[in-house]
């Protein structure tokens, strides 16, 4: 197929985001003209691999720092939580949508149930795990959370939290049977799969070096053929930067006012996997634990069940590591070159107000393969090193972004970042990542799109049928929905 002249749309970057808004697009407005670049030889290969992320669809059915404890032993607010679960419920009928119209095949290639559970030790944590409880166990989208201090319970929902384990501290887990662990690399693979049957050009080895703004026709696209060198050139009308961790740096080329005072924190992360078959057969959910003092968020211990490519495994982690490269495959000198005298302050406030987290870092980087494996046995007493392996995961770009008061702070969400006219947008940031994918581009949708919105909100409803109503308002809704969804996509519970 030769390549259009002018584009509607440019998707940078092939995973799981552009795929989203590309397939979004496509159904909205089939005669779209979307051409894909991607750097790399083919898709899903950075974050959006399955090895590189946790699979979690994150719903924060069992991640605790969606919830934070209340200063004075109060009721948690559900507010974050229930906005992710609604998020991720956009998620599912999307899916569904696609599952139903043939874009996705069989929903086992991609999504399997998978109880979300949080695991905690000693008094100050069952306290808290229990008021969190308290507080979700009446909302819609949270009504099959169940709670217990039993160990002989939870070793029944996860014998491998308690077998071995002689300690007498106070333990509690919460479990939700409507969790899922998420294949986001076959998502995305087979969204491009679809894509490249409805005359969208996906270009892998193709690397945008920098993009200019022209007058009439958007922007002009500098494209590199990573294999030959080869310079070309294209215009699009509409830029999406789904580049992940190097959103930022091509934001910044663009020289959008929007994109100033920006910064990107690196976070590398290696886990442990296991496809010992007697484990993978004694474990079925995802158990999250407390952060460590001064941990990320995204940096909260979890044993999960991982289904990719149809076969199970067992993933522990992640340990942080530090590394200044923005993707997997970036280059080390992606930090030192995203430094801009608008973005100076921003940078050096966050080291400087972070100290919890540099710490933390740093006493993640000094341990060994032994103070590493001690993490997994406190989660799993009868752990042997020999059935599991350390591996690279994804790397985790989060948001620097300026602050009247702070100088600088850093965010562990996503944020997208948008031309005034429309015209460009990008993603940055990492977390929840990929399980809210659909909430994300329909936020680009909704402002760079505003003038077809209109007329395309019928469309919508029918791709995702609570589009516009909030689940957590409409009870009937939101049993409907998870009722609905989890027939689609075979999962067991609701
Ligand atoms: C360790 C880890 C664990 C995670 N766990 C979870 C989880 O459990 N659940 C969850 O929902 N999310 C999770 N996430 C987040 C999730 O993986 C990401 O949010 C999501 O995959 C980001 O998708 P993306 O399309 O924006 O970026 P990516 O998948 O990183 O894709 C960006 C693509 O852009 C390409 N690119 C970059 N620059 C250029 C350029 N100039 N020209 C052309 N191509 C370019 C890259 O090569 C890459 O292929 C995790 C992430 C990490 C790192």
């Amino acid at each position: 197929m030769s390549t259009p002249k002018i584009l509607d749309v440019a998707l940078v970057g092939g995973g799981i985001m552009s795929a989203t808004l590309g397939v979004l697009l496509k159904h909205l407005n089939p005669n779209l003209k979307i051409q894909v670049f991607e750097r790399l030889e083919g898709t899903a290969l950075e974050s959006s691999n399955a090895w590189n992320n946790a699979g979690t669809g994150h719903a924060a059915l069992c991640e605790l720092n969606y919830m934070p404890d209340s200063s004075d032993g109060s009721l948690p607010s559900a507010k974050k939580a229930n906005e992710i679960n609604e998020q991720f419920q956009l998620s599912r009928q999307f899916w569904s949508h696609l599952v139903n119209t043939g874009v996705l095949a069989a929903p086992d290639s991609f999504i399997h149930s998978t109880p979300h559970m949080t695991f905690v030790r000693g008094t100050k944590n069952v306290d808290y795990l229990s008021r969190r409880y308290q507080a979700l166990k009446d909302l819609p989208l949270f009504n099959d959370l169940e709670y217990t201090e039993d160990p002989e319970v939870i070793q029944s929902w996860a014998p491998l939290l308690i077998e071995g384990r002689n300690s007498q501290e106070p333990i509690a887990a919460t479990r939700a049977n409507s969790g899922t662990d998420v294949d986001f690399g076959s998502l995305t693979r087979q969204m491009f799969a679809w894509l490249r049957n409805n005359n969208v050009v996906v270009q892998t080895s193709a690397e945008v070096k920098s993009l200019t703004k022209t007058g009439s026709h958007g922007w002009n696209l500098k494209i590199m053929d990573t294999k030959s060198g080869q310079i070309d050139f294209i215009n699009s009308k509409f830029v999406f930067v789904g580049a992940g961790g190097w959103a930022l740096k091509l934001l910044q080329k663009s020289g959008i006012a929007e994109a100033k005072g920006y910064g990107t924190f690196p976070v590398g992360g290696q886990w442990l996997r296991s496809d010992n078959p007697d484990l993978v057969r004694k474990h079925r959910a995802k158990v999250y634990a407390q952060a460590e003092v001064g941990a990320p968020p995204m940096s909260v211990p979890h044993l999960d069940t991982r289904v990719v490519d149809g076969k199970a495994s067992l993933l522990f982690g992640p340990y942080a590591t530090a590394n200044p490269k923005f993707l997997k495959y970036g280059s080390i000198f992606d930090l030192p070159t995203s430094l801009r005298p608008r973005n100076l302050v921003p940078y050096v406030s966050v080291a400087l107000r972070n100290f919890g987290l540099v710490k933390y870092l740093v006493g993640e980087l000094l341990k060994n393969k032994k103070r590493k494996f001690q993490s997994l046995l406190d989660f799993m007493p009868t752990a042997v090193a020999k059935d599991w392996t350390l591996l690279d995961a994804g790397q985790r770009a989060q948001v620097i972004k300026k602050d009247s008061l702070k100088g600088g702070v850093l965010q562990f969400g996503t944020e997208l970042v948008t031309s005034r006219d429309g015209s460009i947008s990008g993603l940055l940031g990492a977390s929840p990542g990929a399980s809210t994918a659909v909430y994300a581009m329909l936020q680009v949708i909704e402002t760079s799109f505003s003038s077809e919105l209109k007329n395309w909100k019928k469309e919508l409803q029918k791709i995702i049928p609570s589009y516009g109503v909030k689940l957590s308002d409409n009870p009937t809704l939101a049993k409907k929905t998870l009722e609905e969804t989890s027939k689609i996509l075979k999962l067991t519970n609701s």
